[in-house]
């Protein structure tokens, strides 16, 4: 049976770091919904530009083209072991659309680590961020700066700041998630599949909190 993890927590709590340590230790496929809506504004697709406008503004996608998205990458060949789902599902629509989708592939979500921190911690987290334009991998300009400035020290690529990481949009990113996200903390808590873990501890010690969940 496949094995589906499931990211949660607001911006800037380190999801997408744990998300890309995990899947090396897994071997599962790292399945980014926010790098997936990047790639397409890369590649100036109709879905790129149509992300574009709502990103800009630290909102969310709509839920239809959100789910096509990621039922279209989770079918495909190197996800066929599962996946570590990082920013997917964000609404209550889109995780019933998730276990649908899942009963698919005779999988269901196994555990979502909910990584949390206080606000003024995102804040400060995202807004120093810097990702590489290949492939997305996470610095932060004072906590975790890459060796060569500007330089993505895996693949060599610009690494930039998102435009959606600017205070303003943070701050905005917050409050769409907890108004439109939060209610998915209690939707996995009641199915027992919440492993709540204090994202403000140092980048080892949460994987390490993680791999432990996942081991139960
Ligand atoms: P992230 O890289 O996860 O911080 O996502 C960046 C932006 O992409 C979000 O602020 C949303 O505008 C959009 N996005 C990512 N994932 C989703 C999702 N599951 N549903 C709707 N919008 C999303």
């Amino acid at each position: 049976m496949p094995t589906y993890i499931v990211l949660l927590g607001p911006p800037g709590a380190g999801k997408g770091t744990q998300a890309q340590i995990l899947a090396k230790s897994t071997n599962l496929a790292h399945v980014s919904s926010g790098d997936l809506f990047r790639e397409n504004l890369k590649n100036q697709t109709e879905l790129g530009k149509l992300a574009k406008s709502f990103m800009d503004k630290g909102e969310l996608v709509p839920d239809d083209v959100t789910i096509k998205m990621i039922r279209d990458r989770i079918s495909r060949p190197d996800c066929e072991a599962g996946a570590i789902l990082d920013g997917f599902p964000r609404t209550p629509a889109q995780a019933t659309a998730l276990e649908r989708m899942l009963l698919d592939f005779k999988g269901e979500v196994n555990l979502v680590p909910y990584i949390t921190a206080a606000e003024n911690i995102l804040v400060e987290r995202a807004s120093g961020r810097w990702t590489c334009r290949a492939h997305g991998h996470i610095y932060h300009e004072k906590f975790n700066p890459p060796k060569q400035a500007g330089v993505c020290d895996v693949d060599g690529s610009e690494v930039y700041q998102r435009d959606d990481d600017k205070v303003e949009t943070v701050a905005k990113r917050i409050r769409v998630y907890l108004e439109q996200t939060m209610p998915l903390v209690d939707y996995y808590r009641k199915a027992g599949k919440l492993a709540e873990i204090d994202g403000t501890q140092a980048v080892e010690q949460v994987t390490k909190q993680m791999l432990a969940a996942l081991k139960k």
